[in-house]
């Protein structure tokens, strides 16, 4: 497998990571090992040549032995060096799971491998939007639909003869919702189809009663539906915007950041946002923080400023290490933080299929039983299916 062979790789070899700074690198997470890493970007070197991980994977699918463990102990079977840990595997999980190496599904990150890695050389391209991604996604699909924008839905009634959404009734739904208000909007219904099929036994409906094709999207029966929906914990990411008081720019558009935590220096990744946006006379940028649970818990305990401080002082501290000019003044700070950008991907999660107990209703998500972790590939897939089911129970 892959995934599998390039950690054997990693493993044989003597491995180091090459950075033209001791504080940065320049390369995608897909791109680390490129044999063309350039000189400000890190090359993962084995012992005198850099590695293409395409030489080393195939594209036969996930065989690596993941089921059931977290990716710090398939890491640790599979003997990766510190090296290889920090600079290759922890950033490509936590960028593709939001989960920590310790608590991450290894099988998750197996398919992402799988996917990515032993995939054509498109398959780990860094996508870079250059415009806001609601002008990318959804404002076009938006022109194919009738939408009503600033709606919420409050309640969710669905029965063998379609669904009732606020009152309107329609045909079919797909709820498209977070699990946590897709648990609210179906509690009453779930408990009372609960109650009735506790009365008068019937078949779970399953994926298969409506296509036969897909794979991990069983239904299962209500109480079993409610508590899956329930059993999501979850993990945040911090997103920092900074304006700088006059242009400044990095060399590539992102660069990868040394973590500390002891110095609460959490930054990740720094992406320069006014080249992104073609405005290279501001000066823009941004520092993204993956699984910042702990970053979240030290806004809520200190403050905003003291959780904004380190991480400008890091950005200024490994700019300068790399070499760059000095960064002007912060002119205006702004730090997102969402608690529940995504679900924890931990081993054993039971994720819900899309089906329901009632044909008329599916449920949609990057959290369904996708395959894949909290990804907009894994969400797209999910809609695709429920559509799927959808038509084919009419
Ligand atoms: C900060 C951040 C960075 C990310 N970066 C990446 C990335 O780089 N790459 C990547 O692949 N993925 C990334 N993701 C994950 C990606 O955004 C999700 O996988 C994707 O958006 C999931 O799509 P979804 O349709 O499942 O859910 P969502 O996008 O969460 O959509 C659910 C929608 O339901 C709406 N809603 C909820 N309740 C109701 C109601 N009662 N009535 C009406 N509407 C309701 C919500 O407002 C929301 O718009 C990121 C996520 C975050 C938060």
């Amino acid at each position: 497998m892959a995934a599998l062979r390039l950690m054997r790789a990693l493993q044989r070899a003597d491995w180091r990571v090459e950075a033209a700074d001791d504080g940065a690198a320049g390369t995608a997470p897909g791109n680390v090992c490129d044999s063309d890493g350039d000189a400000r970007g890190n090359v993962i070197d084995a012992g005198g040549g850099a590695v293409d991980p395409r030489g080393s994977v195939d594209a036969r699918g996930s065989a690596i032995d993941a089921s059931g463990g977290t990716v710090a102990a398939l890491l640790a079977r599979h003997g990766q060096p510190e090296s290889a840990v920090r600079w290759l595997w922890e950033p490509l999980c936590l960028a593709a799971l939001n989960t920590p190496t310790t608590q991450a599904d290894a099988q998750l990150f197996a398919h992402v491998l799988r996917d990515s890695l032993a995939g054509s050389r498109a398959a780990s391209d860094l996508l870079l939007p250059r415009a806001d991604l609601s002008a990318l996604w959804p404002d076009a699909a938006a022109a194919l639909c009738d939408m009503r924008y600033g709606v919420t839905v409050r309640s969710v009634e669905p029965s063998a003869e379609g669904v009732r959404l606020d009152g309107e009734h329609y045909d079919a739904a797909i709820l498209a919702v977070p699990p946590a208000n897709a648990a609210r909007l179906l509690g009453a219904a779930l408990h009372a189809e609960a109650t009735r099929t506790a009365v008068v036994p019937t078949r779970p409906l399953s994926s298969s009663t409506f296509s036969g094709t897909f794979s991990g999207t069983s239904t299962g029966t209500s109480g079993d539906l409610a508590a899956r929906l329930a059993g999501f914990e979850y993990s945040p990411i911090a997103t920092l915007n900074l304006r700088l008081a006059a242009p400044w720019r990095l060399p590539l558009p992102m660069m990868m950041l040394r973590e500390d935590p002891a110095r609460s220096h959490d930054g990740q990744w720094l992406f320069d946002r006014a080249a992104l946006a073609g405005e290279p006379s501001r000066g823009e940028l941004s520092v993204v923080v993956s699984a910042a649970a702990r970053l979240a818990d030290r806004l809520a305990r200190d403050g905003r400023d003291a959780s904004v401080a380190p991480l400008v002082d890091q950005v200024r501290e490994q700019a300068s290490r790399g070499g760059l000019a000095p960064l002007p003044a912060i002119a205006h700070a702004e730090l997102l933080v969402d608690k529940r950008a995504t679900f924890l991907a931990t081993p054993g999660l039971a994720r819900p299929g899309n089906a329901t107990p009632w044909p008329t209703l599916c449920l949609a998500g990057d959290w369904t039983d996708t395959g894949y972790p909290a990804v907009l590939e894994g969400a797209v897939r999910s809609g695709q299916r429920a559509a799927a089911l959808i038509a084919a129970s009419r």
